[in-house]
């Protein structure tokens, strides 16, 4: 599956930056400037016993504000790349591959970064102001007397969040190949009927059990026309358990 494939590559790729946040804010913790911190030097020794400097949370916070910037451009590519996957999937199996984007099926991307937006933004509010789980870097700044003490904090809170990296790649890779999936349906319908041709329908697929909502399981009943995206809404705006929804859009024989 080459969305499997995308998922764990943006997984990667954000750990990674994770981990280089981490050792950079130690650096910096430990007194190097944000330049020295952010170089290919040795690092700093680390001296856990010294004691803390205040002023080292200006730093800390540039450091958070540049792993968002990677985080939402990493977003921003691997959106484009499920959502052409999702397109074409769908343009394929509906013999139009040439159907042209309609201004609406076009701006989808957008829509799906904007979403996943609020998503960045929230991990590095919390990552500044802490939540249930740990205090956020400016309590643990301002908590610790040690260079050690802090340096302990930092990376328990980061260990503690780090969950929503996994969560945020599997939800955006999801999210944009439904919007791809979408956005190619409905301009194959567009263009099917452009042509005078009858359009391919749509149904609601998944399991329909005990555990299936309401409004998911009267979509079971219904065979969709997708002239616009609103015909073929995004099954997380649907399902009443939003992004754990299991089920999905597929083309009628
Ligand atoms: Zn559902």
């Amino acid at each position: 599956v080459p969305l499997a494939g995308s998922v764990s590559r943006l997984e990667k790729l954000l750990r990674a930056e994770f981990s280089r946040l981490e050792r950079q804010a130690i650096q910096v913790l430990a007194g190097a400037s944000l330049e020295r911190a952010r170089s290919e030097e040795e690092p700093l020794e680390v001296d856990p016993a010294a004691p803390l400097d205040k002023r080292r949370l200006a730093p800390l916070l540039i450091l958070l504000g540049l792993f968002r910037a990677r985080q939402l451009a990493a977003a921003e590519t691997v959106i484009d790349e499920a959502f052409a996957v999702g397109r074409t999937q769908v343009l394929k199996r509906l013999r139009r591959p040439d159907a042209p984007e309609q201004p609406a099926t076009a701006a989808l991307p957008t829509v799906v970064l904007q979403r996943f937006r609020t998503d960045v933004l929230r991990l590095h509010s919390d990552l500044i102001a802490g939540t249930a789980r740990s205090p956020g870097v400016e309590r643990l700044v301002a908590d610790s007397a040690t260079v050690g003490a802090a340096v302990e904090a930092l990376t328990a809170l980061l260990d503690v969040e780090s969950f929503r990296l996994s969560m945020f790649a599997e939800a955006l890779v999801h999210a944009a190949w439904i919007a791809g999936f979408r956005s190619g349906a409905v301009d194959a319908t567009v263009a099917a009927l452009a042509a005078g041709e009858v359009p391919q329908e749509f149904a609601w697929t998944g399991p329909d059990d005990t555990d299936t909502c309401q409004p998911c399981h009267d979509q079971f009943k219904k065979r969709v026309v997708a002239r616009s995206l609103a015909d073929l809404p995004d099954p997380t705006t649907i399902c009443e358990f939003g992004r754990a929804c299991r089920h999905a859009w597929r083309v009628v024989n």
